[in-house]
């Protein structure tokens, strides 16, 4: 096994090799150059993702056999030692050979196709200061068929994009989106500046196999620091319409009041879920003056106190990267969380 990496930009499309996964036995073709990741999403199969930047780890494989090449040096973020020992991020790695990849696959969901879409902007609602409740359109009769937990892109000049998490389950008419300003930002500028009602926009989706993994009826710990909100609601309001009895443990943080700019909501889960949905906010900036008395400090380190053993719980964290990241490791480290228990969608900033 062998791994090549070059500073230049990886040449156009050269060869094709066959791509065979383990334990599945799923086999496809992928060409040098293109992302194993892409080559089987091209062939119809569905391998664990989130950012596709390299950055979240998401899809991360083992290779058994076979030459790789890194399409992009400096984004992996695995280490050097997880990379001696055959690990290798699907979204950033291409074949140079024929490859045995010991991975996850994602069942296919029959409906769910990756789309692109143009979509008016039917409303727009300031939640906070700085999040706009996006809501969208696609056009008549072509209603976007994803999952709870996906997400699409945003297509922007340029071929620029950026991603935004679904907040609805899917069925709802509209895509709606939350999103937070980063002032200086490309997207969110125009979102908080000029985008108006009746404005279309085109997106591309649905991406991300995050929430795919909850058909089990472990308790879950449902992590999300700002907008990583979206997903989590979207995934609680489909296992609400289906019934579900799941014990489910919702901790939102944010730095001040503001940032949980649907706590109202999370109330009112917590009051028609007796016993069995559990909301706790978590504010990490919160003056006494502001007369917060619920829980103050790092959203994951409340759940650390609740839950000093966490190995038969599954954990869905959202949002920020370093909160995404301590959850992973700390949650492992002391509460016995299984490494395979942790599912995460980290915002991470898109590259350009
Ligand atoms: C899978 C996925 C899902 C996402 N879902 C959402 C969502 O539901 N709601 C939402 O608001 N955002 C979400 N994001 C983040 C979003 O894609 C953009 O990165 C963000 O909105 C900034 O875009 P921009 O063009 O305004 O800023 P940019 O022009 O990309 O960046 C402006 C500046 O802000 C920094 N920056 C960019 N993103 C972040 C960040 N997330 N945190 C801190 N600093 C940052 C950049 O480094 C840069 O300095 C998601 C990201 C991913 C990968």
């Amino acid at each position: 096994m062998l791994d090549i990496a070059e500073d230049r930009p990886v040449a156009a499309a050269l060869r094709a090799h066959a791509i065979t996964l383990f334990p599945s036995g799923t086999s496809f073709s992928a060409q040098e150059g293109e992302s194993v990741l892409d080559a089987a999403a091209r062939a119809g199969v569905l391998l664990p993702h989130q950012c596709k930047t390299g950055s979240c780890g998401a899809c991360q494989a083992r290779v058994l056999i076979g030459e790789t090449q890194l399409l992009n040096p400096g984004a992996s973020a695995l280490s050097a030692e997880d990379a001696a020992q055959g690990l290798r991020l699907l979204c950033c790695t291409s074949a140079r050979s024929a490859l045995q990849l010991e991975c996850a696959e994602i069942p296919h969901i029959p409906g769910i196709e990756v789309r692109k879409l143009p979509v008016r902007v039917a409303a727009l609602e300031r939640l906070a200061s700085d999040v706009i409740r996006l809501q969208l359109q696609p056009p008549a009769g072509q209603r976007l068929h994803y999952a709870a937990g996906q997400y699409v892109d945003m297509l922007l000049p340029g071929n620029r994009r950026r991603s935004y998490s679904l907040a609805t389950p899917p069925g709802a008419d509209l895509l709606e989106l939350h999103i937070r300003h980063l002032p200086g930002g490309l997207f969110t500028d125009q979102v908080f500046g000029q985008l108006k009602a009746r404005d279309v926009l085109r997106i591309e989706g649905p991406f991300g196999t995050f929430g795919m993994h909850s058909e089990s009826e472990a308790p879950a710990i449902l992590l999300a620091s700002g907008t990583g909100f979206a997903p989590i609601k979207a995934l609680v309001e489909r296992l609400i319409a289906e019934g579900s009895q799941r014990p489910l443990s919702l901790y939102w943080g944010g730095r001040s009041r503001q940032d949980l700019y649907l706590h109202e909501l999370c109330v009112q889960w917590q009051q028609a879920l007796p016993g069995q949905f559990h909301y706790v906010p978590v504010l990490s900036d919160a003056p006494a003056a502001d007369g917060w008395t619920g829980r103050t400090g790092w959203v994951h380190q409340a759940v650390l106190h609740d839950h000093p053993d966490l190995s038969a719980h599954e954990v869905y964290a959202c949002g920020a990267p370093p909160m995404v990241d301590a959850a992973r490791r700390d949650f492992a480290a002391l509460c016995g969380m299984r490494p395979t228990a942790f599912f995460a969608d980290a915002f991470v900033a898109q590259a350009s």
